[in-house]
């Protein structure tokens, strides 16, 4: 008798301790599938791409971090503008990471791209060449 009210007093226990089991494995399985997406979300450095522009022929084309030579990144935070071979016209360090217009999305070349060490001659050396566009002044007049 005593021990037919254990074996029943111990079966739930055994259950709970399944079902404890079993969450902490769908626990487990959810938070790892989202770890996944979460990092699959988040790009590698060695799959960041860069924008770049020809200034010899206007050439725009990207490249992945890991295309880029080993040296690049090292230059760009020297300071350096560290151009690269352009692949249209075979130019050689020609092409330069570019501005961006933030009114037209086009990309153009100033003399901070060139030579980003060179002192800024104002808001006025960033102007888009293709709609006229200071993007300092763009900014100041579309941020809230
Ligand atoms: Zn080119
Ligand atoms: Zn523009």
């Amino acid at each position: 008798m005593f021990s037919y009210f254990t074996g029943l007093g111990r079966r739930p226990v055994l259950v709970i301790a399944l079902l404890a089991i079993v969450c902490l494995a769908v626990v487990g399985a959810v938070l790892s599938v989202d770890w996944s997406v979460k990092r699959r979300a988040v790009t590698p450095p060695e799959e960041e791409d860069f924008t770049f522009l020809c200034d010899k022929c206007s050439a725009v084309f990207t490249r992945l971090r890991k295309e880029l030579p080993a040296r690049f990144m090292e230059d760009r935070m020297a300071g350096d503008a560290a151009p690269i071979d352009c692949p249209r016209c075979g130019a050689k360090a020609a092409a330069y990471i570019p501005h961006r217009c933030p009114s037209c999305g086009k990309y153009y070349l100033t003399d901070a791209c060139r030579d980003p060490l060179t002192p800024s001659e104002g808001p006025e050396s960033d102007r888009c060449p293709h709609c006229g566009t200071v993007p300092y002044e763009w900014y100041l007049k579309h941020r809230r």
